[in-house]
């Protein structure tokens, strides 16, 4: 995993008081292995590697006071570059500003994701953009694709166009836009048919398709576990069809981080989207310096902020973020993220977006905590006085028996809520000791 290995090595430098020359060079070799282990495409490594070195040897670097941490700085916004930010805070919006109706049209290979990422695209339109959205699907290859959209339609509130049997999808575009001008509808989503492998049949039909609608958008849609592959389908799209940007999905798997690294320099195009899970609602805007953050490490703690706002009520949030930027969390914050994690999706959800997440996880696991655990811990919490919550230190044999008791469970369990709340608080510290809670202060004041 990316982020583990250079976790490891940044780990290294930032503890690091005076350093050579050779240290950095060092640190970057071991960088270098883990880009390409990762499946970051060579070109793209070799030059992130050159970038990050000649700037990191620079006088004014190594005779800094906190050189390893200056490093880590230069590899952090070499990276945000990468990804595709010039100051890496925002994402590159939807371009919807054209007459109406606008046009988006989905393009990538059989199973990437282009069907569902219509439909949550169209939800995001309607949603955030306040905009009246219809989709079609193109999908004459596969049985059922066009009732797939359809069905996915009724889930988001989002109109299809009506099937037709026997249409060839240049025809369904044109009759899609028709539909849209009649019916005032703002942006029209085409999901397109996919293949199993890159050919010059799929790339002509793209070609007509985009010919007869003339998209303001055309989205690639690449799965990020697909890694290097993700990355030769996105070469091979960007020669044939005028893409304006990349989604990336399944970004909430083991995904080792190559695609999106590469993606910006093999399309030249920015990544617009990630997605991040099945669910309707799993799509998020990309911020290259939040991925960034991700990848050192640090934990998308933003995004887990907003994911928590989202749920919940927005003064919890708030609260909660400002707690856990002082280096604040007790059992009623323990108990309060137990209670989001339920209403977020479970455990899996939050892995890899929360500092730590990672490692109080395998903590879990290991001491055989899973959701339905959830509830266990909750009545724990409840069982415990105002106090105990608040200093959870003062829990001596005596109390975690009242509390087990209390709870209808063995002291065991009170070992291992007391447990994962330790390796999380700790977690939490160690972010902020690190200054990755820099985005969130300015987002909360
Ligand atoms: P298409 O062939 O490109 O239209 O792909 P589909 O939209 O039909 O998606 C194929 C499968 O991938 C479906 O089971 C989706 O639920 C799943 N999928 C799509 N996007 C994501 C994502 O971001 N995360 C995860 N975990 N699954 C996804
Ligand atoms: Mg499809």
């Amino acid at each position: 995993n990316l982020s583990d290995r250079l976790g490891t090595v940044f780990d290294r430098l930032r503890g690091r008081g005076a350093l050579s020359e050779q240290d950095v060079r060092d640190a970057m070799r071991e960088v270098r292995i883990a880009l390409l282990e990762a499946d970051v495409a060579l070109p793209v490594a070799r030059r992130f590697i050159d970038a990050v070195t000649e700037k990191a040897i620079g006088q004014d670097v190594l005779r800094s006071v906190t050189p390893g941490q200056q490093v880590v700085k230069i590899v952090h916004d070499e990276l945000v570059e990468m990804l595709g930010g010039e100051s890496g805070a925002q994402a590159e919006p939807l371009n919807l500003a054209a007459r109406p109706p606008v046009v988006v049209m989905m393009v990538g290979l059989q199973g990437s994701g282009k069907t569902t990422t219509t439909a949550k695209l169209a939800k995001w339109i309607r949603e955030k953009h306040g905009k009246k959205a219809l989709m079609a699907s193109l999908d004459v290859a596969r049985p059922a694709a066009q009732e797939q959209l359809a069905v996915l339609g009724t889930q988001v509130d989002v109109a299809t166009l009506p099937i037709v049997q026997g249409q060839q999808p240049v025809d369904i575009a044109r009759r899609a836009l028709e539909s849209a001008r009649l019916q005032n509808v703002d942006v029209l989503l085409l999901d397109t048919a996919g293949r199993l492998h890159v050919d010059q049949a799929l790339m002509d039909e793209m070609k007509a398709v985009a010919g007869v609608s003339t998209p303001t958008e055309v989205l690639l849609v690449v799965d990020s576990l697909t890694g290097q592959d993700a990355v030769n389908v996105a070469q091979s799209f960007s020669g044939e069809v005028p893409l304006t940007g990349v989604v990336l999905t399944r970004m909430d798997g083991d995904a080792r981080g190559g695609a999106a690294l590469s993606m910006r320099h093999v399309t030249g195009k920015p990544i617009k989207f990630a997605g991040t899970g099945e669910k309707l609602d799993a799509l998020e805007a990309f911020h290259p310096g939040r991925v960034a953050d991700r990848i050192l490490g640090m934990g998308d703690v933003v995004s887990l902020v907003e994911k928590a706002a989202a749920t919940i009520k927005e003064e919890e949030a708030e609260q909660l973020a400002r707690r856990m930027a002082k280096g604040q969390f007790d059992l009623n914050d323990l108990r309060m993220q137990l209670k989001q994690m339920q209403n977020m999706g479970g455990l899996g959800m939050l892995a890899g977006m929360m500092p730590g997440m990672k490692k109080a996880k395998a903590a879990m696991a290991q001491s055989g905590v899973d959701d339905k655990v959830l509830v266990h811990m909750d009545a724990i919490i409840g069982s415990m006085t105002p106090k105990e919550r608040a200093r959870p230190e003062l829990m001596n044999a005596k109390r975690k028996k009242r509390v087990a008791a209390g709870a209808g469970l063995e002291v065991q369990d009170v070992n291992k809520l007391l447990k994962m709340h330790q390796e999380m608080a700790r977690a939490m510290k160690q972010i902020r000791k690190m200054g990755g809670f820099k985005g969130l202060a300015a987002a909360f004041g």
